[in-house]
Formats: structure tokens, C-alpha cells, sequence
């Protein structure tokens, strides 16, 4: 027995547990529910002490599966970061497959998209933080996991990045992660083409060629859903035209680009500080790999951004 898979065994739940948790997996419980299964808040006592956790079960006819089940608890089991959400244990008994994380109070970004009473009262600031502590949780699983190893999201979008109590980013959702050699410059892995449409990186989608630059671009997206306050599927009016996010993002490229901005942050946001974060977020987007940033850039551009916004808060 390889010692990975004796200390994953350490992190084992009862599934008696996890019925106590859930009350039986009461409708009640249940927060929510994706292509894994359904997702259930509960409360479990876990090292010395009552916490309270997402439990998410995988669905007898979820289309993920197992194969994912055990490619998340392989990712996740080896993470340590702030802005990554944290593993709990797991439970695989009776032909049931579930994985317990760190609940997070505020549940995931695409919620507070997709709601203008929530995304209204989300200030320019917090909104930067959150991008930053999402940048840095892809820039660990990019750079930080050792000379050796990189790991590849595939799926980075608005409802994988949770939001814990203080509004800190934390990804989630490593179902559809690869992992890879991290000491060759340019890795390159060949696979069928996963994600979620509208996020995913269209030059992989051609070349099927996944490259690290593939999480960048999405997180791209993210970013001109933030200052858009719109979820990217979800079109605008223009006239008596409904237009989609990124076909505003490419239209407004050259000119009036504060257009995309949401009007909820409009009189509060810099204008240096706009500047900023758009050069990078259209970076991420770009068609060609080669002028995509790493994340480690990413994270300095919208630092700054966020400098250069709490320096005109400071005047004020
Ligand atoms: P898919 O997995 O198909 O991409 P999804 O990401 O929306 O879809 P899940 O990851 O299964 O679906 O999550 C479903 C919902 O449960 C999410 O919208 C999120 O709000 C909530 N959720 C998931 N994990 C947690 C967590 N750790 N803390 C709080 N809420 C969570």
C-alpha cells in the first residue's frame, strides 16, 4: 500500500456521520447541486472541534462521476493554501461517494453575479481582494506545488472560486484538474477538451493542447465579470440587441472600454486603477498564448490596481 493512500485513509468519514450531518440527506440540507451531485451544508466534529462543512455527494446518475471523485480527493488531498478551499475527508462506503470541505459562508461568486441586490453592495475594493486571492490560488497551483509538479484547474469559472466569511476567494472544483511536470518551461498536456462553455480558453478548444495559459484565459473571464458585475452567459441589452458578455469585451477593446464597467462601481471606481486591471484582464483574454501573463503577473497588475484605488480612498 503506497503511503498517499494510507494517509487519504486518515481523512476517512463514517457515512453514519455524514447521515447525522445532513439529516439523512434532507432536502432541507441541501445548498445547492452541479454535474458532481448535490451539495449539502451540515455540521460534523472534526479534529476537536464542531465545524461546519459542505458535504457533496455524488449523484447516482451524476455524468462526472467517479472518475472525477477520485481525481478531486487526488488533487485536493495535497493542497495547502489559503485561497484554496479546505478538505475536510470523504467518505466512500455503500456506494457512496462524498467529499467534505470547509463550508464557505458566502458561497461562490457566480451567486453575487448573477443577483444585482448582492453584486450592488460588493464595492470596487473587495472586488480587487477577491481577484487577487483567486489569482493567488491558481498561482499555487500553477508555481507552487514544487519544482516538479503543476496543476492545471480546467474548469476555472465564476461558481468555482467560494467566498468564506470575510469575502476571501477560495477555488474549488479539481474534478477535471490535471496534473502535470512543472521543470519543462511550456508543459503541454494532449486531452479531450473539458470546461464549461463561454470560459474555456478557445485555443485549446482547436488545438486540444491544454497548457496553463487555458486557466489563465478563464480567469480572464472572471475578471470582466467582476467588473462587469453580469455573469458572462448572461446577455446585456444593447438597443433591442442582447449581447453577451465577451462580444461586449471584444467590441469595446479599442474604444469607450469603461463601458464595461458595472454601473453599481461607475462613480467609485480610478480611472488609473480601471486602467490597470482592464491591460490585464485583456491579456488573459488574448487570442495568442504567448501574450497571456502568468498568474504571478496577474496577481502584481491587480495589486497595483488595488494600490492605486485605496490611494484615491485615502484622499477622499
Ligand atoms: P459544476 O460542478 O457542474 O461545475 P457547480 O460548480 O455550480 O457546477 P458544485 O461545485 O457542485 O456545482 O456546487 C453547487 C453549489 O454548492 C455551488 O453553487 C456553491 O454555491 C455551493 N457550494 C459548493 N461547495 C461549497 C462550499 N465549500 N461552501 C459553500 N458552498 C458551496
Amino acid at each position: 500500500m503506497s503511503s498517499s493512500r494510507l494517509n487519504l485513509e486518515n481523512y476517512q468519514i463514517p457515512l453514519e456521520e455524514i447521515k447525522i450531518a445532513t439529516e439523512n440527506f434532507s432536502p432541507q440540507r441541501c445548498i445547492g447541486g452541479g454535474g458532481f451531485g448535490e451539495v449539502y451544508k451540515g455540521k460534523l466534529w472534526k479534529r476537536g472541534r464542531n465545524r461546519t462543512v459542505a458535504i457533496k455527494r455524488l449523484g447516482k446518475d451524476s455524468h462526472q462521476g467517479e472518475h472525477e471523485f477520485r481525481n478531486e480527493l487526488e488533487m485536493i488531498r495535497r493542497f495547502d493554501h489559503e485561497n484554496i478551499i479546505s478538505f475536510i475527508g470523504y467518505c466512500d462506503e455503500d456506494s457512496e461517494m462524498i467529499i467534505v470541505y470547509e463550508y464557505a459562508e458566502n458561497r461562490s461568486l457566480d451567486h453575487h453575479l448573477g443577483d444585482p441586490n448582492k453584486i450592488r453592495h460588493i464595492t470596487w475594493m473587495q472586488r480587487l481582494n477577491i481577484c487577487i486571492g483567486a489569482a493567488k490560488g491558481l498561482n499555487y497551483l500553477h508555481s507552487g506545488l514544487g519544482e516538479h509538479n503543476r496543476v492545471i484547474h480546467r474548469d476555472v469559472k465564476s461558481a468555482n472560486i467560494l467566498l468564506d466569511n470575510n469575502f476571501v476567494a477560495k477555488i474549488c472544483d479539481f474534478g477535471l484538474s490535471k496534473s502535470g511536470p512543472r521543470n519543462q518551461p511550456d508543459t503541454k498536456l494532449y486531452t479531450k477538451v473539458a470546461g464549461t462553455q463561454f470560459y474555456l480558453d478557445p485555443t485549446y478548444h482547436e488545438s486540444r493542447i491544454l497548457q496553463k495559459e487555458s486557466d489563465v484565459y478563464s480567469f480572464g473571464v472572471v475578471l470582466f465579470e467582476v467588473l462587469s458585475g453580469m455573469l458572462v452567459y448572461n446577455g446585456r441589452s444593447i438597443g433591442d440587441q442582447q449581447q453577451f458578455l465577451m462580444n461586449l469585451v471584444r467590441r469595446y477593446h479599442d474604444n469607450e472600454p469603461h463601458k464595461l464597467i458595472d454601473p453599481y462601481i461607475r462613480d467609485q471606481i480610478d480611472s488609473r486603477s480601471f486602467d490597470t486591471y482592464k491591460e490585464i484582464a485583456y491579456q488573459c483574454v488574448s487570442y495568442n498564448l504567448k501574450d497571456r501573463p502568468t498568474m504571478d503577473a496577474v496577481i502584481k497588475r491587480i495589486e497595483e490596481a488595488l494600490t492605486m484605488q485605496a490611494y484615491l480612498c485615502f484622499r477622499i
